[in-house]
Order: structure tokens, then sequence, then C-alpha cells
């Protein structure tokens, strides 16, 4: 995974990415300090700086001041850790920081700013959790909505139908 002692080309700019120490998780995150300011981080890592309670001091330091490149974010990047395509994911409920996602091994790689926009819009995992779910809940909502509608215009049509054959066949009902 991204936290071996292996130096890694970052994906975005393919310079090598400096290896910062997280003394809080006790992890080495890939960062990108001499070129995009890009974040490596491996599946269990991301989940230790993910919420804005959780420690990125370090991340700050090594990064403050600096000068960083600008990328194309929209090129298919490869991943440093094994070299499959990545793939573009959203992780936020807007949709707008958009990350790139290894699904072979499970590293993800944030341009610079992306983790700190993540982590201002949700306070904690289990809030992103939350939103991203209501946002879900609320579209197939809306569709359910939408098919109950469509029932009861069935079912006052098929009303209709009704009263026009008790007409035909009872000729006392009104
Ligand atoms: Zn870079
Ligand atoms: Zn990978």
């Amino acid at each position: 995974m991204a936290d071996t002692t292996k130096i890694l080309n970052c994906p975005a700019c393919g310079k090598e990415m400096t290896k910062i120490f997280m003394a809080s998780e006790g992890v080495n995150l890939d960062v990108c300090l001499d070129g995009c300011g890009g974040i490596l981080f491996d599946n269990r890592e991301l989940k230790k700086f993910d919420e804005q309670s959780e420690n990125i001091d370090e991340l700050k330091q090594a990064m403050q001041g600096k000068n960083f490149e600008k990328t194309d974010e929209n090129q298919i990047r490869i991943c440093p850790v094994c070299g499959a395509n990545m793939v573009k994911n959203s992780v936020s409920v807007k949709g707008d920081v958009i990350i790139d996602e290894c699904y072979s091994c499970g590293a993800k790689f944030f341009d610079h700013g992306e983790l700190t926009k993540m982590r201002e819009e949700y306070p904690t995992e289990e809030d992103r959790r939350q939103a991203l779910l209501t946002e879900t809940y609320n579209e197939i909502g809306a569709k359910i909505d939408d098919l109950e509608l469509k029932n009861n215009m069935n079912l006052a049509k098929r009303s209709k139908f009704l009263k026009a054959m008790d007409k035909l066949f009872y000729k006392d009902v009104s």
C-alpha cells in the first residue's frame, strides 16, 4: 500500500513524492511537495485524516508557503502504487470534490486543496455518510412520489370507468 518506504511518483505531475510522517497516527503520507501538492492515501490512511478534528498539522506545515504547480484534473491518472488506471469519484454531496481512486489497491489521490475542502464540508465521516445517504434517499423519494402520482391517476381513470360500467348495468346508480 501507500504506506511503504518506496518512493512514489505523483500520479498528477510525475514528480517524486515526499514521505511525511504523521506522528499522531504513526503513518507516512505521500505528498507531492516539489510538484503539484497532491496527497496519496491508502484506504486505511484516509480514514485517519478525513475528519475536521483529526490532526493534519505535519501536512499543513510541510505544505505551508509553497507554490504548487497546476495540473489537469480531468486527465486519467495511473495509480503509482499498483499501475492501474484511477477512477474519478466524488467525495462530496455537492459533487465539487472529485478525487482519483484506484479500485485495484484502494489508493486515493487528492489534488492540492481537495482534502481541506472535503474536511470543511462535513465535520465527521458519519456526517458525510449521512449527507450522501440523504441525497440518495431524496433522489429515490422523488421517483417514488412520481410513481404514486401516476398510480393515483390510473386509479382515478379506473373509477371513472367503473362508474360508467355501473351506469350501463345498474339503472338506479347516479
Ligand atoms: Zn504532483
Ligand atoms: Zn493502485
